[in-house]
């Protein structure tokens, strides 16, 4: 008979074998909040890690309305057209609030999804910053074992989705528009530090010169940055994801800064760095959840809130008495 649910190991000989049926099954195990698929998804994982870290990491941020999914989509296909497979993934911890997500999806990138050497995965829903994060992590590591060589990461340019994004990628993209001599404005200074280059999408028709001196600006404010840590000087280009134009000097500006930060060896250690930074994240993110989570805690807190409302005890020793009854029982 056939087995409804397939095993790990099936599923790992699957993965390995680049079958998206497979990939897509195990990527549903690691979305799960089921503990049994928890640590079924642990197994595949860990059997796929010495397969996965043979590609390049690309996230990409911008404010809705951009052309964020109209730019993946030639970005893909032009990728694709190089011979590379390509994995789109989105993180969104917002899609549930807005109902239906706004990223990764696959009917605004329609040519991407028909190609037999792409992959898109949209955003997990229902979960926090620091959850969909988490699986965003662990399904690059299924995707790569899958053979895809080109991960790229979406995500809105607004809250604090972009910093999780930047601490998984090998390289980040910032997607602008031109406006009307306000570019500079309205973007949060941390995003234009955290970008290794600035695309102004929709540089065509009657968008072409105020692209080229948006261009311009924001070759200026970059300047006044401190130098990166990986030696690298952020660049910024225009391009249209309508009639291509500059699509392939994006890929260009990806492989000058992997030659560079492959032999000044930052890109082995900002991946390290990376991996050391997650499994904390985890650690933090899981001792909270458990703490706040615990019943007996839960009980102690009410109180403790109301003793230091009332100025019966400080603020700090409430907080040690709830820590030592969690650690110390
Ligand atoms: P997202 O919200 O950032 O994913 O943006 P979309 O990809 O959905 O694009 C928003 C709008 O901009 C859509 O109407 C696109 O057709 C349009 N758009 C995207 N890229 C370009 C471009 O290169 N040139 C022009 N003229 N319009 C574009």
């Amino acid at each position: 008979f056939r087995k409804v649910q397939p095993s790990a190991k099936e599923l790992v000989e699957g993965i390995l074998e680049g079958n998206i049926t497979a990939l897509s099954r195990a990527i549903t195990l690691v979305e799960s909040t089921n503990s049994e698929h928890l640590a079924k998804a642990n197994e595949v994982i860990n059997a796929c890690l010495p397969f996965a870290n043979k590609s390049v990491r690309i996230g990409i941020t911008g404010v809705p309305g951009v052309g964020k999914s109209t730019f993946i989509e030639a970005f893909g296909k032009y990728l694709t057209g190089l011979g590379k497979k390509v994995a789109v993934l989105a993180v969104d911890p917002s899609s549930t609030i807005s109902h239906g997500s706004i990223l990764g999806d696959k009917t605004r990138m329609e040519e991407l999804v028909k190609d037999e050497n792409a992959y898109i995965r949209p955003s997990a829903s229902g979960e926090t910053l620091g959850g969909v994060a988490r699986k965003t992590r662990e399904t690059i590591t299924l995707c790569e074992a899958a053979g895809f060589d080109t991960i790229i990461i979406e995500t809105v340019g607004v809250g604090q989705s972009e910093t999780a994004v930047h601490s998984m990628v090998d390289f980040f993209l910032l997607l602008k528009i031109s406006g009307a001599g306000d570019e500079l404005q309205g973007i949060k200074r941390g995003i234009m530090e955290m970008a290794d280059a600035i695309v102004i999408n929709k540089a065509d028709g009657d968008n072409i010169k105020k692209a080229k001196l948006a261009k311009t600006e924001f070759n200026r404010a970059l300047h006044l940055f401190p130098a990166k840590k990986s030696g690298w000087m952020p660049t910024v280009s225009t391009c249209s994801s309508y009639t291509k134009e500059g699509i392939d000097e994006v890929w260009k500006t990806i492989s000058d800064y992997l030659e560079l930060t492959q032999n000044n060896h930052y890109f082995a250690e900002k991946r390290s760095s990376q991996s050391q930074y997650w499994m904390l994240e985890t650690i933090n993110e899981q001792l909270k959840n458990n703490f706040f989570n615990h019943p007996e805690i839960q009980h102690l807190l009410e109180e403790n809130k109301k003793a230091v409302q009332n100025n019966k005890v400080s603020p700090f020793a409430a907080a040690s008495i709830l820590l030592e009854k969690y650690f110390k029982g």
